[in-house]
């Protein structure tokens, strides 16, 4: 007798759960500002998770079992591809064929831009304002000289974000994935993105508005991740110290980035959170170079729907501040 009313009790919930709203999706994203874009469609439907939480950085990231229990429950996960996390490589091959896994850099109409090779960035070639959607080989420019180790840094830089017509494209493909994984609630996840969108468009406006001032002022980074922001609003980034934070850079390329520094006089050294600040004090050591923080993969801020506008605002804002002194 207890036995049925159990049973009874258990088949009236389930059947009471979805006469109310069907539940959202289980959605997992690897990055903050990915995270961010997505949780802005899912708004008044669910909460994506995040595996990148925190100071951690996607470079040098590490799975935890929490992770793992993440994406093998998850419906749809979302991550850019094997270039920027590369700990989810394995993860993603290994599940099972539950969750549709979203790989954003294969995403059609992305603007994208081959990965540079050494440290101190050559000129363009010509002025080219703002065009965009055609790559630029730095790698070849360079003569392909690897000074960084046997790291693999072929093909395209992903910090594919950067460019905020990239995230818009980014938002089109979310948006597409969420209504073909939970129809039901796909006029939300329609409305949220054609604000994002909007917000967006007023976001990049902004940006332009805020680096005008020091467009020509240039300026060298910790890590290469900063190629879609530089040509979507004219800054000039002189080089960087690493081409990515797994490879620690190499003497020669310390040396390079140090005289570079000299030469520009009072250039900006910026360094980002997540990673020692030992080596910006090494290449700015002797010269009236200033430094700044920048965080292009928001280590630093709060997880959420609002967090791509504060990255993209605080990098604006980081470069005009230390650059107009
Ligand atoms: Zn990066």
């Amino acid at each position: 007798m207890k036995l049925a009313a159990t049973l009874l009790l258990s088949s009236a919930a389930m059947i009471a759960a979805p006469s109310a709203h069907a539940a959202a999706p289980d959605v997992v994203v690897s990055i903050k500002p990915i995270h961010s874009l997505v949780a802005s469609i899912m708004k008044g439907v669910g909460e994506p998770k995040l595996i990148v939480e925190g100071a951690a950085s996607p470079h040098t990231y590490n799975m935890r079992p929490s992770n793992a229990a993440a994406l093998q429950n998850a419906d749809l996960i979302f991550w850019v591809g094997h270039g920027m996390e590369a700990f989810l490589e394995k993860p993603l091959e290994s599940l099972g064929s539950k969750a549709t896994v979203v790989t954003l850099e294969e995403t059609p109409g992305l603007t994208k831009y081959k990965f540079r090779e050494g440290g101190v960035f050559e000129p363009e070639a010509e002025e080219e304002g703002h065009d965009h959607g055609h790559g630029h080989d730095h790698a070849a420019e360079a003569g392909g000289d690897h000074d960084d180790g046997d790291h693999d840094h072929e093909g395209n830089d992903v910090h594919l974000w950067l460019d905020p017509m990239n995230a818009k494209v980014f938002a089109t493909e979310i948006e597409k994935q969420l209504a073909q994984a939970d129809a039901e609630h796909a006029a939300t996840y329609q409305k949220n993105a054609a604000d994002l969108i909007k917000r967006i468009d007023a976001l990049d406006a902004e940006i332009k508005e805020t680096v005008s001032p020091i467009k020509d002022k240039p300026f060298i980074v910790f890590h290469d991740a900063y190629q879609y922001f530089e040509h979507r609003y004219g800054v000039k980034v002189a080089g960087s110290i690493t081409v990515s934070p797994e490879t620690m850079p190499g003497a020669e390329r310390i040396k390079e980035i140090h005289q570079k520094v000299e030469d520009l006089g009072a250039t900006c050294v910026f360094a980002e959170p997540q990673f020692e600040p030992k080596l910006v004090k090494v290449v700015t050591e002797g010269s009236k170079a200033r430094s700044g923080v920048l965080d292009p993969e928001a280590g630093a801020l709060t997880e959420g729907p609002d967090l791509y506008f504060d990255m993209m605002r605080a990098i604006s804002t980081s470069l005009k501040t230390c650059l107009s002194q």
